[in-house]
């Protein structure tokens, strides 16, 4: 059970975020409405999440399948939207369908096929993200830029999925190598997608920037941010270097 104190600090922390939100895209012209918080919810239980979503949190999104079940089960997530961010096997696809609004982290042609196949299994028809590997880094997973043209082509022909745009976890910063040059380059290329016109390809949502960087990603053009530790503060288990891959 949280303290009546640990309950208003992860109420205040939900509202200073959101006004953070507010006045990035105030300070880049845009309106706050356009820009949708998802709450990465990892590692924090229902009562916290429920207490995220009475404050006024409209969208979580969870990481890791089993963890989304059980959560799920306790009426964790009810009355907000539900989204997947982690990294998916092909074989747990299945237990997501009908659960999430949209699969944010799709990673590979291979996956997005099985998607587009459970979907159909379930007539439905599946919202997804393309992850960009826009740093190429060897430890994350996500499309290459160049290998994108032939992924859209190949994807556009899928009646079972819809894609709706694209989402990045750029490299740890280090030094003079800038989270914001990524972002610059992941928005060039929601920009580029949008001018050609792909069957079945929307780029309404650019999911990008995290605790550490939202401001910037929002001064760069994401519309989607991903926000777990300024919210519910430190999760309760060691960190490394990358909190997108701690518990992989
Ligand atoms: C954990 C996580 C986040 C949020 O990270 P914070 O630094 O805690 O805000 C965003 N995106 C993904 C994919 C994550 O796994």
């Amino acid at each position: 059970m949280m303290t009546e104190t640990e309950r208003s600090a992860l109420v205040e922390r939900l509202h200073a975020v959101q006004n953070r939100i507010a006045q990035a895209a105030r300070a880049a012209g845009r309106d706050p409405a356009d820009i949708h918080l998802v709450a990465a919810t990892k590692m924090n239980d229902a009562e916290r999440v429920r207490t995220a979503i009475q404050a006024g949190l409209t969208a979580c999104g969870e990481n890791r399948v089993q963890e989304l079940l059980q959560k799920y089960e306790q009426g964790a997530y009810e009355g907000a939207d539900l989204q997947f961010i982690g990294t998916l096997q092909a074989n747990k696809v299945k237990y997501l369908i009908g659960k999430v609004s949209m699969i944010q982290s799709v990673s590979s042609l291979k996956l997005a096929q099985c998607i587009d196949k459970e979907a159909k299994k379930h007539a439905v028809c599946q919202d997804i993200l393309l992850e960009i590997n826009i740093g190429r880094e060897a430890a994350k997973s996500g499309f290459f830029v160049e290998d994108l043209g032939t992924a859209l082509e190949a994807l556009s022909s899928l009646h079972s999925i819809r894609i709706r745009g694209l989402m990045a976890i750029p490299p740890i910063p280090t030094g003079m190598d800038k989270s914001s040059r990524y972002f610059a380059e992941m928005h060039q290329l929601f920009v580029d997608i949008s001018a050609k016109k792909y069957d079945n390809v929307s780029m309404d949502y650019l999911s990008m920037g995290m605790t550490a960087d939202f401001e910037e990603a929002i001064a760069c053009g994401a519309n989607i941010v991903r926000i777990g530790t300024a919210i519910f503060g430190k999760r309760p288990y060691p960190m490394n270097a990358d909190p997108t891959r701690e518990i992989q």
